[in-house]
């Protein structure tokens, strides 16, 4: 039987090996074989991971014994000798799991220290204090990862040591101090952590290979899978290489690169650097690094070969890389590349320069931008002319501006914001514990740690602004309050942020819409070259509808004509009409109505001229415009407390009975829709009249309209034939009165499952469909879209049965099962049938995709959404090409 391979060295791996060796190891490889300069090593693969847990927690056989080997190789190389206490050889062990999930999982520097090669690393350097700082870092480090001691134990002797000495800086602790500092945190291991501190670095790196495969399981490593849905099952594989030193002195240093900006996508080298510092330093955000600039005037040789590193690798990999790399005694070496993480404007800047670089192809750029992260750029900004008061500055860490209550605290933040409130997470500097506070926060501020530090990269990732390194905000410790000067903000007072300027500001602030960038729309005109798929709007007002076109809609797929219904001066007519008892007084209400709707759907059309606009009659059940009953009741008791005894409470009374008449066990399932329109005909020709009369008045000005009038809630032809009949009456009255012929059509909501079911017979009657995936997914599921998101639909989630909440993430299996009958049925007998969607779905990326593949003619959303269904659109056509 073949062994199994579970140790690759850097030379035996490529860049698309990253399911087997991690994304770190793959191009740890990848650029080990392109001739980079790499410090040798070796990675440990996922599959080892995997069968680690498979055998419960033990190492696969031989995997240690290969792993030996890969370190003799490692030894050759360096000229070095692990445990050698004349030339000991150092590695760093780090984990590197398939999908980046930074800062998520454990890494160990400068393993291979103990007692004895301490001394011989001293005398090899010729520098003790660097020995012992290296040494002192270690054993903070392996005990913090490997046994669980917290770092703050070992922080505290440090900060005592310097206080009893009058220091500031970790550096100015001299050799001697170092010794003493290390013999207490010795001590404090045995303490803590019940056993020495290993002296074997054998059984070191053991442990830490262990601790890394388990740090796959670690509490923010699942938040984090579950936030980016990545799977459970992938592990982690294991780096072990050989430490390259940036804290040897002033020739040397630490730092993190990004080859475009992240924030912006601008093409210039972007990054930090620290001087005389170890990698956990910069990633980690506890010192606040300086620009990469300086560097080019502290070591301009290093900048310079650095620079040419940073082309190579853009060009090699085809797209924007992150990259960490050290500096030790001014020789440059590469600890990581990946593709880096940006802002939604770099992601597209990026893909947009490039392909005008020739680097990549407008599909290829198309497949660059997440369009779920497109969003971010379509939200608020703190509005230029606002006079605000700026309490301090930060690093422009991620875009956008958010207001909210201050919390100090991850778990406060994730309270209150699941209770509705709006928070910025204010925290010295974040750490990935903190990641279900972020998810709940409206944006973060941070007083510690640069661009690149965690808070930041992870603000970025979820689109949230981000503040960091505001070093002028001093936070007390126990987390009720932050200084900046004499001012004193206090826990729950309302401050924003502005991650775009870096700006800190005492309480609301104005905000304005965004703009979109001619790189956004250059690359959304790209993509409607290749989308198969129209995008329309939901829109239920004229500057809705205005709003929709200027990013691109192409029409209305659902105007919801209850909101018209809605508004303060409307609602008094409405309630008069449902209160009629005949249907006289009925027709008189509707007919005060009638002018106000013909205005509403003279404006929509208007304002989505030579496009088409679906005009939805009326839906809700009616008692949605009516007052609560418990709201009644207390007023009809406080009317007889006072004695009052006259025709208004005679009106409330009679209020009252109609509103229990009109109450329902399920309203959602009641007497609304095409109900509505079969029971009381005159509601929907009232509606008919006014979406044609406006029609008139349009076309004797001249503009060219559209119009689709679309039935709700149909579950057999027959509904349809009946309102269809209504509808083209009234079309013949209007013509009739005015002399004006004109186009429209008719078509009805597929919104229950009975209706996709019996989708032929609809379709003989209808022009058009369009999926009501709000209703269909509750009907389907039955799932009430009222109550389930609230109860009980999270837990569905998190015991995964469940993989998406399927009010937002459509339902291929079943509702899609749905809607693919009844696109058969329906296309069978009507092969022209107009077929769209305009359910939440409408807009969500995955489910533009499904119905892409399923052959809709057009998907309508929120206007917001419009450029994202776009984008996602044209994705799927690049995807799942279809003639
Ligand atoms: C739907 O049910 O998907 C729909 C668009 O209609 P509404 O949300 O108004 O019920
Ligand atoms: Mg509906």
């Amino acid at each position: 039987m073949s062994r199994t391979k579970y140790v690759y060295l850097f030379e035996e791996g490529q860049a698309d090996m990253k399911s087997l060796l991690g994304g770190k190891g793959a191009n740890l490889a990848e650029m080990t074989r392109i001739g980079l300069p790499v410090p040798p090593g070796f990675t440990i693969t996922t599959e080892a991971c995997k069968e680690y847990y498979r055998l419960g927690k033990e190492f696969p056989p031989n995997m240690m014994e290969d792993a030996l080997l890969a370190l003799r190789v490692v030894e050759e190389k360096t000229g070095k000798s692990f445990g050698d206490k004349d030339n000991p050889l150092l590695v760093s062990v780090r984990s590197g799991a398939p999908i980046s999930m930074p800062g998520m999982m454990d890494t160990i520097l400068n393993l291979g220290l103990n007692d004895v090669t301490v001394e011989g690393l001293a005398s090899l350097t010729g520098d003790e204090r660097f020995a012992l700082d290296c040494y002192r870092r270690f054993i903070q480090m392996f005990c913090n990862v490997v046994l669980g001691i917290d770092h703050a134990v070992f922080d505290a002797v440090m900060e005592k040591y310097k206080k009893r000495h009058g220091l500031i800086f970790d550096y100015e602790i001299p050799a001697d101090g170092l010794r003493s500092v290390i013999a207490e945190y010795k001590g404090l291991v045995v303490k803590e952590a019940g056993r020495e501190f290993p002296q074997d670095v054998y059984e070191q790196l053991q442990m830490a290979i262990k601790a890394v495969f388990e740090s796959w399981n670690n509490q923010r490593a699942i938040v984090y899978r579950k936030l980016n849905k990545i799977p459970d099952d992938l592990g982690t594989a294991v780096n072990v290489q050989a430490m390259a030193f940036g804290n040897m002195g002033s020739d040397s240093g630490t730092g993190v690169a990004f080859t475009r900006n992240p924030s912006t996508g601008e093409r210039e080298l972007y990054g930090e650097f620290l001087v005389n510092a170890q990698g956990e330093d910069v990633v980690a955000g506890i010192r606040t690094p300086t620009p990469i600039s300086k560097l080019k005037d502290e070591l301009p040789q290093v900048y310079e070969q650095f620079t040419q590193v940073c082309q190579t690798l853009e060009s090699h990999y085809r797209d924007m890389q992150d990259i960490e790399f050290t500096v030790e005694k001014g020789k440059l070496y590469m600890l990581q590349t990946r593709s880096g993480k940006r802002t939604a404007a770099a992601a597209i800047k990026v893909a947009v320069d490039m392909v005008r670089e020739g680097l990549i192809t407008r599909e290829e750029a198309l497949l660059r931008v997440d369009a779920n992260q497109i969003n971010q750029l379509l939200h608020r900004q703190i509005d230029s002319k606002a006079e605000l008061n700026v309490i301090a500055k930060g690093l422009p860490a991620s875009p956008g501006a958010a207001s909210g209550k201050v919390v100090f605290d991850a778990d406060e933040a994730e309270k209150l914001g699941n209770e509705g409130e709006r928070v910025i997470l204010v925290r010295s500097e974040t750490t990935p514990d903190d990641i279900h506070g972020i998810v709940k926060a409206q944006g973060v501020l941070t007083s510690r740690g640069g661009m690149t530090s965690h808070a930041a990269v992870v603000a970025r990732g979820m689109g949230k602004p981000c503040v960091c390194g505001c070093e002028a905000i001093k936070i007390d410790p126990d987390g009720h309050e932050f200084t900046v000067g004499d001012m004193v903000v206090k826990k729950g007072d309302i401050i924003s942020i502005d991650g775009a300027t870096g700006n800190v500001i005492l309480g609301e602030v104005p905000m304005i819409e965004p703009t979109l960038s001619e790189e956004f729309e250059t690359l959304l005109k790209w993509a409607d070259d290749v989308r198969r798929i129209g995008v329309r709007a939901n829109a239920d007002t004229p500057e809705d509808a205005a709003k929709a076109r200027e990013f691109g809609a192409e029409g209305i797929g659902l105007c919801r004509t209850e909101h018209m219904f809605m508004a303060q001066d409307r609602l008094p007519i409405v309630q008069e009409m449902i209160l009629a008892d005949t249907e006289e007084a009925r027709k008189k209400a509707l007919a005060k109505l009638l002018p106000m709707q013909r205005g509403d759907f003279y404006g929509i059309l208007k304002a989505m001229a030579g496009l088409p606009v679906t005009i939805r009659l009326l839906d809700p059940p009616l008692h949605e415009f009516l007052p609560g009953a418990e709201e009644l009741l207390t007023e009809i008791a406080e009317m007889n407390a006072r004695g009052q005894n006259n025709a208004v409470l005679a009106e409330k009374r009679s209020l009252l009975k109609k509103v229990y008449a009109l109450r329902e066990f399920n309203p959602m399932l009641g007497h609304r829709g095409c109900r509505l329109g079969i029971t009381y005909p005159e509601i929907y020709r009232m509606q008919a009249r006014a979406i044609f009369e406006a029609v008139v008045k349009l076309k004797k000005e001249g503009i060219e309209v559209l119009p689709e009038v679309e039935i709700p809630l149909v579950m057999d032809s027959g509904e349809l034939a009946l309102l269809k009949h209504e509808v083209l009456e009234v079309y013949e009255e209007v013509k009739a009165e005015t002399g004006i012929e004109f186009e429209f059509t008719v078509g009805t909501m597929i919104e229950l499952p009975r209706a996709c079911v019996v989708a032929e017979e609809i379709a003989a009657e209808a022009d058009f469909f369009s999926f009501g995936t709000n209703d269909l997914t509750q009907t389907t599921l039955g799932f009430s879209r009222d109550d389930a998101e609230g109860k009980f639909i999270p837990i569905y989630l998190e015991k995964k049965l469940l993989k998406d909440n399927p009010f937002a993430v459509l339902d291929r299996k079943g509702v899609g099962s749905l809607m693919v009958m009844a696109i058969e049925k329906g296309r069978s007998v009507n092969s022209g049938l107009l077929i769209g969607i305009c359910g939440e779905h409408g807009g969500e990326p995955s489910s533009v995709e499904f119905c892409h593949q399923i052959g809709l003619d057009y998907v309508s959303c929120s206007p917001y959404r419009v450029p994202v269904a776009r984008l996602a659109a044209a994705q799927a056509a690049v995807l799942y090409p279809r003639e």
